[in-house]
């Protein structure tokens, strides 16, 4: 890999482009950073990552726009082995490989770390006036799993 023994640390923006690669993603409007330290010996690595983003998402109750912080750290064991292999703590890579790729890891790191709650902490927060329409389609629709996004775009 070209890397010289030690420590090596790089940072990455994480954006909303990157998530839009992930058509299934749940998160899509999340940005912030995430923080590489690649410890690198010559039979060993061990990758550190340590994400920070902020989640922008409508409030399940009343659609108002909340932010949750999505931070999650992370550490995988690098080994060398015949044939390329990722699993959770542990990749091993071909003598033919090159390359790290990261960005299923931070895709899963980033949706473990989602909160179950997406709605203002207190009912009162809730904007009163979206509080009405929303509590009146839940009677209806409460069985139904709606994705927020098109919540959002009834209100149009
Ligand atoms: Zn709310």
């Amino acid at each position: 890999m070209g890397l010289k023994p030690g420590n090596h640390e790089f940072r990455m923006d994480v954006d909303p482009e990157f998530f839009a690669c992930f058509p299934e993603s749940e998160i899509q409007s999340a940005q912030g950073i995430l923080d590489i330290v690649l410890e690198y010996s010559v039979t060993t690595m061990t990758l550190r990552l340590s994400l920070d983003l902020t989640w922008k998402v409508p409030c399940g109750r009343c659609l108002e726009e909340l932010s949750f912080p999505l931070q999650h750290e992370e550490q995988i064991a690098i080994r060398y082995g015949d044939e390329t292999e990722y699993s959770d703590a542990l990749w091993i890579l071909g003598k033919n490989e090159f390359e790290l790729d990261i960005s299923q890891t931070i895709y899963e790191m980033a949706h473990v770390s989602r909160p179950t709650n997406r709605v203002h902490e207190n009912e009162s927060d809730c904007d009163p006036n979206m509080l009405g329409y929303t509590m009146n389609d839940s009677e209806v629709e409460s069985k139904k799993q709606t994705d927020p996004r098109w919540d959002a775009l009834k209100k149009l």
